[in-house]
């Protein structure tokens, strides 16, 4: 048993496997069960088979164009051949039980550390080669668990998070219903992420200096935020301890009450905070970050995860109405399937009716390809299951159905005219139809600039700022390599935001933003000085961006929006923003 003093931020004491965060590389790591190891392996593989395919690729193109430089691509692809890189890192995978990414990121160190010592400068310089080839592989490695989130999902529910340092934003991302405690390297009481722990009642103690380095991933650890400790191999009786102080004695009901306590600014402006969330089991993170609604179902997660409802409409009916029930009287916004070709056809078996002539082009399949909306379509049939299925979960509570990815007018119209087709299939079986609000996405440059017209075609529009961004600024969000480009406070994103609240606005619709910027408390003031008051966003933000609205005022947000738009670059408006919200006393500590 070890002990490692540091400082209570919030109380409380828990127990649970160790489970490493290392921000400063953006890469988490954690222990791989025994039975996953293959699984792995196998990970690591597809990503080197992706990246030589990519960088293949690369070659050809270069070749007809630039031949001189393509030959700046051999290099790397002799590297993914280098006994010291993949072999390497499966190694490390297989004899200290981590994960792929963790692993390719410690080959990185290794190999960094040779190149430091070369005095050749030729050599010295390839070691931006190493680096481009391994940001390549952790991007590919991504291919299906995307963020930290993704991966903390694959966990059980007994684990304690140890981090160098905790962003708001990163935990943000965590789910607290799994993750029951949190321990860092950084920090103070005022700590940002701090003052999160308190709010969602997460036993941690910061300031531990170097906790991230001694703990072992899949350590048995004792986080004691009320002693200001954490127990490494703690003992039986520290572990009864622990279990003893789990249970929270107030009512659920009135703590859920608590939790659920609507939020507004410090006038009084009432603001909705929703949550996104991608698996129905995600409802008691929203529930217990106190969301008023859901505000994001990404129902395409019932695709991409494997399960084979996507043709079952029973079966989706019964996932839609236990989280209309489970979330009453909140309300649920369900986002019809989004996804691409790709991800659509590997769903469907070949030998199903409805696959039939389904044959898609690898090549073709993109996010700016047949996706979302535009994909539903040409499926009437897969389409017309989805829709009759959130028909009559709509019964049971407050339901709103939302397409994704529209980027005109005829297409709003088209899927209207399919849910009247739904209905009247209903109709026919002698069910009854509420009537259900139809919304759109915003996040379409195309779709921003015709809000307008949109408008009046719909009952109510979500501003998706992640793909907004990354089309209006033509930066793929998935590329770390172009990620700096990608920047919300951009003016042209702004002033579209502005541009989609105030077309709604002057059609009397609601609009809400449910992009990750809403997630961001500095961001979130930011819009709601634009004017808007309805935002849905990861479970994990919404304790404090109540707690950072309730010590704003809005009339005072909208001022400071106004002086923003008049800036040009993004540096003014970072510098603008932060310095009036520095005054704040809580936001200090958040930002
Ligand atoms: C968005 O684009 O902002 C959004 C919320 O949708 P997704 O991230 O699922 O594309
Ligand atoms: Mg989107």
């Amino acid at each position: 048993m070890q002990r490692l003093k540091g400082i209570g931020v919030s109380p409380g004491v828990v127990a649970g496997r160790a489970v490493l965060l290392i921000q400063r590389a953006h890469v988490l790591r954690y222990q791989i069960a025994p039975a996953r190891l293959d699984h792995e392996l196998r990970r690591l593989d597809e990503s080197r088979g992706r990246s030589r395919e990519q960088l293949v690729d690369i070659q050809t193109r270069l070749a007809q164009r630039r031949p001189e430089l393509s030959q700046l691509f051999d290099a790397q692809l002799l590297m993914l051949d280098d006994p010291m890189l993949l072999p390497r890192a499966a190694a490390i995978v297989r004899e200290q039980r981590v994960n792929a990414e963790w692993a390719v990121q410690q080959v990185f160190h290794e190999f960094s550390a040779v190149f430091e010592e070369v005095a050749d400068p030729y050599l010295r310089e390839r070691k931006g080669d190493v680096a481009d080839l391994v940001g390549r592989l952790r991007m590919n490695l991504r291919q299906g668990v995307s963020t930290p989130r993704d991966l903390l999902r694959e966990l059980d529910e007994s684990s304690v998070l140890i981090a160098d340092e905790l962003t708001p934003s990163i935990a943000a991302q965590v789910d607290w219903t799994k993750v029951r405690g949190f321990a860092t390297d950084a920090g103070s009481r005022t700590y940002h992420t701090a003052i999160l722990a308190r709010s969602l009642d997460v036993p941690a103690v910061v300031g531990l200096h170097n906790a991230s380095e001694l703990v072992q991933a899949g350590q048995l650890v004792v986080i004691d935020g009320t002693a200001s400790e954490v127990i490494l191999d703690p003992t039986p009786e520290e572990l009864a301890r622990a279990a003893h102080h789990a249970d929270d004695h107030r009512p659920a009901a009135t703590v859920d009450a608590e939790r659920r306590r609507p939020a507004a600014t410090a006038d009084g402006v009432p603001i909705r905070l929703d949550a996104n969330i991608e698996f129905p089991d995600d409802l008691a993170a929203a529930r217990y970050a106190g969301a008023e609604g859901i505000g994001l179902y990404r129902s395409e997660f019932l695709v991409t995860s494997g399960v084979e409802d996507i043709r079952d409409e029973d079966r989706q009916y019964e996932i839609y109405r236990g989280m209309i029930e489970g979330m009453a009287p909140g309300s649920v916004t369900v986002r019809t399937f989004d996804v691409d070709e790709e991800q659509m056809a590997s769903r469907l078996s070949q030998q199903h009716p409805l696959a039939a002539g389904w044959e898609p082009d690898e090549a073709r399949a993109s996010r700016q390809g047949l996706r979302g909306l535009r994909l539903s379509l040409t499926r009437p049939d897969l389409f017309r299951i989805q829709l009759r299925a959130l028909l009559r979960a709509a019964r049971h509570g407050s339901l709103r159905i939302m397409f994704p990815f529209v980027s005109s007018v005829e297409q709003i119209r088209e899927a209207r005219a399919m849910v009247v087709a739904a209905t009247a299939d209903l109709v026919r079986r002698g069910e009854q139809v509420p009537r259900v609000p139809v919304g759109v996405m915003i996040e379409i440059p195309a779709a921003a600039y015709t809000a307008d017209l949109l408008a009046r075609e719909v009952d109510f529009f979500t501003i998706g700022t992640n793909d907004l961004i990354q089309y209006c600024l033509a930066v793929d969000r998935a590329d770390e390599r172009v990620s700096r480009l990608y920047e919300p406070l951009h003016p042209a994103i702004l002033r579209m935001i502005l541009m989609v609240r105030r077309a709604a606005s002057r059609q009397r619709i609601p609009v809400s933003l449910c992009g990750e910027m809403a997630s961001d408390p500095a961001l979130l003031t930011l819009l709601v000085g634009l004017g808007l008051t309805e935002f849905s966003m990861t479970p994990g933000a919404i304790p404090v961006a109540k707690q950072v609205l309730a010590e704003l005022r809005s009339d005072e947000l909208r001022a400071l929006a106004r002086q923003i738009l008049k800036l040009a670059t993004v540096d003014d408006i970072e510098r603008v923003l932060l310095a009036a919200l520095g005054r704040l006393t809580l936001i200090k500590g958040v930002i």
